[in-house]
């Protein structure tokens, strides 16, 4: 949750550059012979600013978690180009990646899968100073000390093992791990989806005073548009590996431009109880198509309502409008 940039600074580059990204995963049998690709990620291209929330959503198994681990390179891309604050990234050797993987951090959606049930909080939270050659003695400790602070856990928190604590102040410890080498520039790949309704607000509120305070861009992945609401600036929205419609949160929210995205606003629960019971439903039919056989044309139309010949035999690009929105429709509503 950010202002934009005043208007009398010179329109700054964004700090993640997304270019033409795939990521194809080659499925093979057990006599090892190729027997399908999945591409995953189909030539995917986005930005995100400084101190932005991007926020990317869809259904499981459209590729978000993917596309966030190749712009890590985690698991780098099989073609395209991500640029960190200038720099390429693909293609760049472990070496050289090492001080930019300090400015990107990734957090994920079951943060005790993530951290080791033996090592102490403390022990936990000073790991990434520990890797890097970074503090040692009572600097660590305060360091350490400083992190939990910042994500609001007590100071007594380092002497104890994740399983001592709920699903919220263990993601709190993820988080403070995250920020430990004062990171530009988080992944959070589902973070809240695991959490209690009023513990994800608690997350939420956290991670936006966090990206106010040091200055951080998020790639906010989610399935919830609910959850995406509360924190994004704008909004990707992928499907089947691509992504189909791009806007400024609200607008999205407002009028969404794509019948998926329509779709998927249709489907997410309305807080008020009285108008989610009244309210009418445009049910998203059918099941996204198999990996292994992709659609021709829009690989939305065997679900979508305005589909025609046209989107079951052309593929739609992603077309920019003049309001900073896009969309990949052949039928856009509006
Ligand atoms: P999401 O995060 O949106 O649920 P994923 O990125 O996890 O989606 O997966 C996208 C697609 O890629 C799915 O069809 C999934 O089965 C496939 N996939 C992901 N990782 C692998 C892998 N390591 N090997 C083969 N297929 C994979
Ligand atoms: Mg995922």
């Amino acid at each position: 949750m950010t202002t934009a940039p005043s208007r009398a600074e010179a329109p700054a580059r964004p700090l993640v550059e997304v270019d033409r990204v795939s990521k194809q995963f080659v499925m093979r049998n057990a006599a090892g012979r190729t027997s399908g690709v999945v591409r995953a990620v189909d030539d995917v291209s986005l930005t995100v600013a400084r101190s932005e929330t991007l926020a990317l959503v869809g259904e499981s198994g459209s590729g978000k978690s993917t596309l966030g681990r190749a712009i890590l390179q985690l698991d780098p891309p099989s073609s395209g180009s991500v640029r960190f604050d200038g720099t390429e990234l693909v293609g760049l050797g472990d070496r050289a990646l090492r001080p930019l993987r300090r400015r990107m951090q990734m957090i994920f959606q079951d943060p005790f899968g993530s951290l080791n049930p033996r090592m102490t909080v403390g022990a936990i939270v000073a790991e990434p100073f520990v890797i890097h050659g970074l503090h040692a003695g009572a600097a660590l400790e305060r360091e350490v000390a400083r992190l939990l602070d910042a994500v609001r856990l007590p100071a007594s928190a380092a002497g104890r093992t994740p399983r001592q604590f709920s699903g919220g102040q263990r993601q709190r410890i993820s988080i403070a791990r995250a920020l430990a080498l004062s990171p530009d520039f988080i992944v959070a790949d589902e973070p809240v989806s695991a959490l209690d309704v009023s513990v994800q607000a608690q997350i939420l509120n956290l991670l936006a005073d966090l990206q106010d305070t040091y200055r951080l861009a998020y790639l906010f992945i989610a399935h919830d548009l609910a959850v995406v609401r509360q924190i994004a600036d704008r909004v990707a929205v992928m499907y089947f590996g691509r992504i189909v419609e791009v806007a400024p949160c609200e607008a999205l929210f407002a009028s969404p431009r794509h019948p998926y995205t329509h779709a998927l606003l249709d489907a997410s629960p309305i807080p008020d109880p009285a108008v989610e019971a009244s309210r009418e439903r445009t049910v998203l039919a059918g099941e996204v198509p198999s990996p292994l056989d992709p659609p021709v044309g829009c690989a939305f139309h065997g679900r979508c309502v305005r589909a025609d010949e046209q989107c079951r035999s052309v593929r739609p690009p992603l077309v920019a409008g003049d309001d900073a929105r896009a969309v990949a429709c052949h039928h856009p509503i509006g």
